[in-house]
């Protein structure tokens, strides 16, 4: 058998291997087979790709990556005691599975991936989820999609839209530079152990240029003046960014008595170009 039918029962695997959930590893295990498959699907067909996943586990997810037809996953896991259950899944899909162990927040993925270009799919570790995100954004041009779960409060921060609450760096980052699409909620109850909070899948597809020209030293650079002080006024919101912040604001086309919510990500864009000029 090559199609991982013969692979036992997650739990079972658990109990075998001994893989007690690591809180520090942020380790919460998916075993719902009907879950790990609707992850895999949002990247779109698998049939022939190279895929990376970080922190397999168990390998729940993995299993299902690989049934949809990835021709390579390579999987990087922190926790060595999850090394022989991957084993167990790479022997049963015909070595298409890789398995590093590692830290994928010092992960080289450009050397890794030699210029073959990959999906990223994660159930992430909630820890370290938001560092890998900005790390994968500043490499985008790596992959061709981003399946990536999160706790719900970073998913509605990263496809939030203005004038919202959770409208913010972390939605403009992302927008700015990837398309962004909220997939689906999971409940804690769909963990073993349960999180505290509802998990969210986003999927992030990089845009071929952002989306509205602009530095993004700079513009980051503005959004984080703009949000630092987010209840204010931009006008005084901005005024750390030294020189005449309100003819700066005007020239941009921005009502200076306007707040960083309300912007849109074009309007940051052209606020960063005005600002790059007067420097
Ligand atoms: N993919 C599995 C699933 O869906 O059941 C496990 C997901 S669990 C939320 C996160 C996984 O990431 C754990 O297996 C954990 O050991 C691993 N992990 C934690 N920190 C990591 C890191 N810095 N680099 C690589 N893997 C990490």
């Amino acid at each position: 058998m090559t199609d991982g039918s013969s692979l036992p029962p997650l739990r079972d695997v658990i109990n075998t291997y001994g893989l007690r959930a690591e809180k520090s590893l942020g380790q919460n295990f998916l075993l719902d087979l009907n879950l790990t498959g609707r992850i895999a699907r949002c990247a779109g067909s698998l049939e022939g790709e190279t895929v990376l996943e970080i922190g397999p586990g168990p390998g729940g997810l993995t299993r299902a990556i690989l049934a949809a037809g990835a021709k390579q996953l390579i999987a990087i896991e922190k926790d060595t005691r999850c090394l022989p259950a991957l084993q167990d899944v790479s022997d049963a899909f015909d070595g298409r599975l890789t398995v590093i162990n590692g830290d994928a927040l010092e992960l080289d993925e450009a050397e890794l991936l030699g210029g073959q270009p990959a999906h990223i799919i994660a159930n992430l570790p909630y820890n370290v989820a938001t560092p890998l995100l900005i790390k994968w954004l500043n490499k985008r041009h790596l992959f061709k999609s981003m399946t990536l779960m999160f706790q719900k409060e970073v998913g509605d921060r990263i496809t939030a839209a203005p004038r919202t609450k959770a409208y913010g760096r972390l939605s403009i980052l992302s927008q700015w530079l990837c398309h962004t699409s909220r997939q689906f909620d999971i409940s804690p109850k769909a963990f073993t152990p349960p999180p505290k909070v509802v998990s969210t899948v986003v999927t992030l597809v990089p845009r071929t240029e952002p989306a509205f020209p602009a530095d993004q030293a700079i513009l980051e650079k503005v959004v984080a003046t703009a949000f630092g002080q987010r209840r204010k006024m931009l006008r005084a919101s901005l005024k750390s960014l030294g020189g005449p912040t309100e003819d700066l604001l005007v020239e941009a086309g921005i009502k200076p008595t306007s707040r960083a919510e309300e912007l849109s990500i074009e309007d940051f864009c052209t606020l960063a170009r005005v600002y790059a000029k007067a420097q």
